[in-house]
């Protein structure tokens, strides 16, 4: 099966509608393991109603975090583990969770080894069992049941660990060596009445992408039988702000799976992942999960959430922007110079940014509309510098922004599986050089390592009309003919 994967990564609550409204646009949803054990019952309502393929992350790597990274503060400003890691936790294999929540600190490596088995099968179990557990409980089970239609795990992924830029190397072998032992086991308890597809995953930082050394370690690590994707999560990876040697490392990755017979798939991806999963790419990628509602790349240890802005997707050059540097994009290219009338500036927005549905809704018949998308109510906090006055995004408006973004997605994934990477490219090309000429220089960059179709892509046209001139030569020739 060679068509992407198109997996929706479902954070919170408030991505109930936009999941919803696009759930028959994807193959799958993702959802975190901490998440999970928090809203059982929410995520079964979820996954028997509207999504039966389901993935669950079981993000082990929360056992190699610093004990402050899972930690959230009270009401009364003190620190406490987070709730849906505590709930979590307690599925765990007991000797694992007791060191976080009783001695608060990080498990040592030894520690982890010495519980391979009893996570494995905990990890295991928490996958296959714990969503069902709810739905048991639940009025809709016995229609599931008797129209045999309840949801399913479309992967099962193994425990893993991250390869971390502070480990000396020694360690972050051992943690490879522990996800090679967890894929084994995973492929060995696969084998019975009830099997499911496997999947690996791979956690890495950027500096640890970067050192040759460990790639050869990577593919012995994940060259086993009895599973076909590998999930990649490089740590705040993204493949179009990436430096050259970057670049070049992921590409290196991307053909080590390749070698191997790996299907990879980008866990947190933007458009450049969609694009790599085009056939055309030579190390290509199978799957991309992106979230409702957060940007593409994505941090592993857990960052505060910082000030919610306002982010309008831009279709062609495929960023997520904030909603004043799409504005100003816009109004650079005149649209609310009023030169024009109104009408004529929306019909320019439909032909050339997006003429998706939310933005005809959104915009209607007058380009001012489309301040709609930043829509934002004042509140206050308190700083230590006294009370302040902020502005944050409306529900509504980071609903339709949401909406919008999600109908670009499909949008990209439709031009993905159906055009000509040369085609796809030459767009591309053109509208950063339009919108976003300061960036153009990267973007072609990442084609020419990627995508290798430049030259093809410079003059398609005389290339091809060429190659059929001086065909139809020889033929004729052959033939005794000569063109004139
Ligand atoms: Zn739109």
């Amino acid at each position: 099966m060679n068509s992407p994967l198109r997996i929706l990564r479902y954070n919170t609550g408030t991505d109930k509608k936009a999941f919803v409204k696009f759930k028959n646009e994807f193959d799958a949803v993702i959802f975190n393991a901490t998440i999970v054990a928090y809203s059982g019952a929410a995520v079964a309502d979820l996954v028997s109603v509207h999504k039966r393929q389901y993935i669950i992350d079981p993000q082990t790597h929360i056992f190699q975090h610093d004990i402050s990274a899972l930690q959230a503060k009270n009401k009364k400003g003190r620190m406490h583990l987070k709730k849906s890691i505590e709930k979590y936790l307690n599925c765990m294999p007991e000797a694992l969770a007791n060191i976080i929540i009783d001695e608060q600190r990080t498990p040592k490596v030894y520690e982890v080894e010495s519980e391979i088995d009893e996570l494995v099968k905990k990890v295991w179990e928490f996958e296959t069992s714990y969503v069902d557990s709810f739905i048991k409980t639940k009025e809709y089970d016995k229609y599931l049941k008797f129209a045999k239609v309840g949801p399913i795990p479309r992967f099962l992924i193994a425990p893993y660990f991250m390869i971390k830029n502070e480990y000396d190397r020694n360690t972050n072998l051992k943690w490879l060596s522990i996800n090679k032992s967890c894929i084994e086991k995973y492929v060995s308890l696969n084998i019975g009445e009830k099997t499911y597809d496997l999947a690996a995953q791979l956690v890495l930082d950027k500096e640890s992408l970067l050192k040759k050394e460990y790639l050869e370690q990577i593919k012995s690590t994940y060259n086993i039988n009895g599973y076909d994707y590998l999930f990649i999560w490089i740590d705040d990876f993204d493949s179009f702000d990436a430096n050259y040697d970057l670049r070049q490392a992921f590409y290196e990755l991307l053909k080590v799976f390749d070698t191997i017979g790996k299907k990879p798939i980008m866990a947190y991806g933007g458009y450049d992942s969609i694009l790599l999963c085009n056939t055309e790419i030579t190390h290509r990628l199978y799957g991309v999960a992106q979230s409702v509602g957060y940007g593409e790349a994505r941090n592993i240890t857990p960052v505060g959430g910082g000030l919610p802005v306002n982010k309008y997707y831009f279709y062609p050059i495929h960023r997520r922007l904030r909603f004043d540097e799409a504005a100003s994009i816009l109004s650079s290219k005149g649209y609310f110079s009023g030169k024009k009338s109104s009408s004529d500036y929306v019909k320019d927005y439909f032909d050339n940014i997006c003429d998706c549905k939310q933005c005809y809704i959104t915009i209607k018949n007058d380009i001012n509309n489309f301040s709609n998308y930043n829509d934002s109510i004042p509140f206050t906090m308190k700083t230590r510098y006294g009370i302040v006055s902020r502005n944050r995004p409306t529900t509504d408006a980071s609903l339709i922004a949401a909406i919008h973004f999600l109908y670009c997605k499909i949008r990209e994934w439709n031009e993905v599986n159906t055009r000509p990477l040369n085609s796809l490219i030459q767009d591309f090309l053109n509208a950063v050089s339009v919108y976003a000429p300061e960036w153009y220089q990267n973007i072609k960059s990442w084609c020419e390592i990627y995508a290798r179709l430049l030259e093809l892509v410079s003059q398609p046209q005389q290339n091809y009309q060429y190659k059929i001139k001086s065909s139809m030569q020889c033929w004729l020739q052959k033939n005794g003919l000569f063109l004139i």
